[in-house]
């Protein structure tokens, strides 16, 4: 019986120049090759591809780099390039524009990018089994997108920075291409998570990573930008929602891309209390009156934004007025949504030490009260878009009747818009739909169903 010979592996070529941190690179990118099948050529003629880690340090080095990026194209022909040169504007296309592609350092994911795409991976029979997008555990219309890891606040009834560390973001590149397979593979709404969306990159100083080729940094604005870039295959914007979000100044530049539809005008603060005392005792950076004017000054750059918000009541030593000036917090800025717990010891975390702990019962009667004002003005304003026409996206289907959600709802936490007509219309999970808003509950809303000759 015949054997088949199997199949001989891609063969990459590699050039490494530089000081220790490029020659780590290297490594990586090195160990990558090998455990995807990737065989590593000791020759230019050899090699099926080259990759060529440069430095950019001094302008000697420059001129090596450019010196070895030209040799390979010479001997080789087929030749990405990675390292500190590919961080410099466009030196390396300038002097060699034949390139496949360009990296700066510290850029594994995307050299491997670069290199499936101009030489297919080796089949593996376990790795190829599982989809582009990953195993997910949300409908395929949605999902959860981690943009970092970990915290650099120490709050104090939060024991989440000793569990997860400080804060670590994903390298922007990577994260966008997760977010692409994603879109590619049948979402179309990206529910951006993190513990502090609005510090995406102060860890690695906003460094410029690629996305496409082109250089993009690490920083909340310029990620949300290209996020909302992204198109289903039919050519429609992606959804993209913003969890987690800190009122930093800089988030005012995010509600400026809202108000020009580049992502979904919902934005999720955890404010927690509105108390500059609390707030200090919480260890929380912003105070109380600063929020309200921020809250104000996000309503005139974008005003059809939702907002919505998480509280904590009952604080130890909240007191009488302190709990008071957070529900006036809560009537005088109108928040969309919002979630109150009543405090609840953590352990570990260091606000139990605090003193004046109120009784349980003291800290859920806060709660509830929290909560019945805030039903009034939730039922407030989701009355008041009523008449509206609204774009929704179908969650579920229930015989001819549709559970769908709005730019204003975010899954499992806020309200639904529900609407009939559905068999009719042809719809089904995951499609978007055009409603008019027909009525309005203290959660959720109902509409009526739009066809395209209504819409004007
Ligand atoms: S509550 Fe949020 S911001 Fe504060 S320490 Fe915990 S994770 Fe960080």
């Amino acid at each position: 019986m015949a054997v088949a010979k199997p199949a001989q592996a891609p063969r990459v070529g590699f050039v490494s120049l530089g000081c220790p941190k490029a020659l780590v690179d290297s490594e990586r990118i090195l160990t990558q090759l090998r455990s995807e099948g990737y065989a590593i050529s000791p020759s230019y003629d050899g090699a099926d591809l080259v990759v060529v880690n440069t430095c950019g340090f001094i302008d000697a080095a420059v001129e090596e780099s450019l010196d070895a990026i030209g040799e390979a194209l010479a001997e080789n022909g087929k030749v990405i390039v990675t390292g500190c040169l590919g961080a410099k504007g466009s030196v390396v296309q300038d002097a060699h524009p034949q390139v496949l592609a360009v990296t700066g350092p510290h850029a594994t994911e995307e050299v491997m990018r670069a290199v499936h795409a101009h030489l297919p991976k080796p089949h593996d029979p376990f790795s190829d089994l599982v989809p582009a997008a990953g195993i997910r555990l949300t409908p395929r219309h949605y999902a959860y997108l981690k943009i970092s890891e970990g915290c650099n606040h120490r709050c104090s009834f939060c024991i989440i920075p000793a569990m997860r560390g400080d804060l670590v973001s994903r390298p922007v590149g990577e994260v966008m291409r997760e977010a692409e397979a994603l879109v590619a593979s049948g979402v179309k709404e990206l529910l951006v998570i993190s513990q502090d969306t609005s510090a995406y990159g102060v860890d690695v100083k906003y460094r410029t990573g690629f996305w496409e080729g082109r250089p993009l940094r690490t920083r909340m604005k310029e990620l949300c930008a290209a996020l909302g870039s992204l198109r289903t295959p039919e050519g429609e914007q992606v959804w993209v929602r913003l969890h987690y979000v800190y009122p930093y100044p800089h988030v005012d530049e995010v509600i400026e891309l809202m108000a020009e539809g580049g992502v979904l005008p919902y934005i999720d603060v955890p404010f927690q209390h509105a108390s500059p005392r609390i707030l200090k005792l919480m260890k929380r950076p912003a105070s109380g009156e600063s929020n309200l004017e921020r809250i104000r000054a996000w309503r005139r750059i974008c005003p059809e934004l939702t907002i919505r918000s998480t509280f904590i009541a009952g604080f130890p030593g909240e007191t009488a007025e302190e709990f008071q000036q957070l529900l006036d917090f809560i009537e005088e800025s109108e928040l969309d949504r919002v979630g109150c717990f009543a405090y609840s010891p953590v352990e570990g975390a260091a606000a139990n030490a605090l003193p004046d702990p109120l009784p349980q019962a003291e800290r859920e009667a806060r709660q509830a009260r929290f909560m019945q004002l805030q039903s009034r003005i939730s039922a407030r304003r989701l009355k008041a878009r009523v008449g509206s026409v609204q774009r929704v996206l179908i969650d579920a289907i229930e015989g001819n009747g549709a559970i769908a959600r709005s730019a204003a709802d975010a899954p499992e936490i806020d309200g639904v818009v529900r609407f009939s007509g559905v068999t009719k219309a042809g719809l089904g999970v995951g499609d978007w739909a055009t409603v008019r808003i027909t009525s309005a509950t203290s959660h959720d809303l109902r509409g009526k169903l739009l066809r395209a000759d209504e819409m004007q």
